[in-house]
């Protein structure tokens, strides 16, 4: 099954590595077509190349645009050479078939990602080297197929030797090629698809839109979020030591149109991250963007807060945030949202902690972490989150929605409704504004008290909001030093209480002021419970699940 390399095609964007295909093309005599620059470079080093001008008879023309579209080229490309007919047709047309297709494709994704214009990001979709790549894909039969210079070291081999590859080896380089070529359509689908909304004379079936439509038919900014095939080109970044579990193998992949997220993280320091680490260190780094403007630090353990903190400093939102659960804090990951000083390095380095992450670190204190705190995982994330959409993986499928936002409506305390007790004064309203927007971090059902721009009882991960409230509470109230917290804190409900008893354990526990969304079909009973204590309760209209 073995297939020897005498022809070869080669068109690619990319000219690195060409030398060590061109040494062994002169080696081993093969005849080369090849297209403009890269038969140039081919030429540098010494390779009697082809142009495919030559084979076409056609001059490539368009800018470009046509170069290899011409059955001189495909009909080389795609004859199965193991089939008489096609090789008859061949030798009647005088077109000498393909044993090799070397193609690299113009840099679509990294055009974009530069901010090139529009009309310079269509000039950079390859039309020629896709239909080169597929072309020869499908013909594995007769072809092998390389679109990746790592491979070309691995080709010169075998053209040197003579042994081309086999049969099974040309199927998998081919099924490596399709799979480039689809990624490559999936970045061009995703960049216009979002370049390019559906017009408004596009909506409905066909017919002028009506007023109708205009309600309940998908809106351009729908068609946006959630385009009718979801091609994202995650690519793998690299395999991780093990999944959620150690039995469990796992993979980071990343988007490669953005280049700042969470998961384009810079590692500075400490050991690789394992799965959990980066389930964990992106629900803090959510959390600490959703308290800005402030400077705020969280503290992170399975995907739910210990402790999230607004302060002066991130030394100082890094103390409070502590000292809600410092017995929790042990081993959890660390997020700011502003520049890691050397005092919050030096805070944290009595702390065993596993993820440190910011958008930066001020001089020497990576190397201050480095130095003390040896297995400390330290990474910098440029960007906050900005995802327009979440996505989770369901048996069979994926549920994506767009993502919950910090500002939603009802987010403002401006907009909420007081129904119990007297108006907030500037600073309960401050500790209320701060909870609520803690809240959402939580995993549900979510119940979390606050004091001062930090947490300070955190109920979180039960199936009933009265348990959450008694946690929340608890934890407000285990200090060594015995300190009730609770009391005099305001609380935060990320969704309404159903009946008054969760609420009611917080107002014996001394709490001032409750916001959560309402809508419950006993919101007066839970008022009622407010009223009849005279604490203060405000409703938001807005909920915020984190499941
Ligand atoms: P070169 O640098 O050799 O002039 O061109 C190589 C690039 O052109 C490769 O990236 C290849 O995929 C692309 N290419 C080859 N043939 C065609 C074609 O007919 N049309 C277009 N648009 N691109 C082509």
């Amino acid at each position: 099954t073995n297939r020897p390399i005498k022809r070869a095609l080669v068109s690619v964007y990319h000219k690195n590595g060409l030398d060590v295909l061109a040494r062994a093309f002169i080696k081993a005599s093969v005849e080369v077509v090849s297209t403009g620059s890269t038969a140039k470079a081919l030429r540098d080093y010494g390779v009697d190349v082809i142009d495919v001008s030559t084979v076409t008879g056609f001059p490539e023309s368009l800018g470009g645009r046509v170069k290899t579209l011409d059955p001189h080229i495909h009909a080389g490309i795609l004859a199965d050479m193991t089939n008489p007919d096609h090789v008859g047709q061949l030798r009647e047309l005088g077109i000498k078939p393909f044993d090799l297709v070397v193609v690299n494709l113009y840099p679509f994704e990294q055009t974009v990602i530069s901010g090139a214009d529009e009309a310079s990001c269509i000039e950079k979709i390859d039309i020629g080297g896709p239909s080169m790549v597929r072309g020869a894909a499908k013909n594995s039969a007769s072809v092998a197929v390389i679109t990746d210079p790592e491979d070309y070291a691995l080709v010169a081999s075998r053209v040197e030797n003579g042994s081309g590859f086999t049969l099974e080896e040309r199927r998998w380089l081919a099924a490596r090629a399709f799979a480039a070529t689809a990624a490559y359509d999936a970045s061009i689908i995703e960049w216009a698809s979002t370049t390019w909304p559906r017009p408004e004379s596009l909506t409905g079936d066909g017919h002028e839109p009506t007023t109708e439509d205009a309600a309940s038919g998908p809106s351009a900014a729908d068609e946006t979020l959630f385009p009718r095939n979801l091609t994202r080109t995650w690519s793998k970044s690299h395999e991780l030591r093990y999944g959620e579990n150690p039995h469990q193998k796992a993979a980071l992949y990343r988007d490669p149109l953005n280049l700042s997220g969470f998961a384009q993280a810079d590692q500075l320091g400490g050991k690789p991250m394992s799965y959990n680490n980066y389930v964990d260190a992106d629900a803090a780094w959510r959390a600490v963007w959703d308290m800005s403007p402030h400077i705020a630090v969280a503290v992170v353990k399975h995907n739910n807060p210990c402790g999230l903190a607004i302060g002066d400093t991130v030394a100082q939102a890094h103390l409070k945030a502590h000292a809600c659960d410092p017995l929790s804090a042990y081993g959890g990951v660390i997020a700011a949202n502003a520049p890691i000083t050397m005092e919050m390095a030096q805070g944290v380095r009595p702390i065993f902690t596993e993820v440190m992450v910011a958008p930066d670190y001020e001089p020497g204190v990576v190397e201050f972490l480095r130095q003390h705190k040896k297995n400390l995982r330290i990474l910098k994330v440029a960007q906050p989150p900005r995802s327009a959409t979440q996505m989770r993986a369901i048996d069979g499928g994926v549920l994506v929605q767009s993502t919950d936002l910090i500002d939603a409506p009802g987010d403002d305390p401006r907009s909420w409704t007081l129904v119990s007790g007297q108006a907030a004064d500037e600073p309960t309203l401050r500790d209320l504004q701060f909870a609520w927007r803690a809240i959402r971090c939580v995993k549900s059902n979510a119940v979390l008290l606050a004091h001062d721009g930090a947490t300070v009882g955190i109920g979180m991960g039960q199936v009933n909001r009265v348990d959450s409230c008694n946690l929340a509470v608890e934890r407000a109230n285990t200090l060594a030093d015995g300190a009730n917290r609770a009391r005099g804190s305001v609380a935060a409900s990320d969704a309404f209480f159903p009946f008054a008893d969760g609420p009611q354990i917080l107002i014996d526990a001394g709490v001032r002021a409750i916001v959560q969304p309402g809508g419950s079909i006993r919101d007066k009973e839970v008022i009622a419970a407010a009223q009849s204590s005279d604490v203060t309760m405000y409703l938001t209209g807005t909920r915020h699940f984190f499941h």
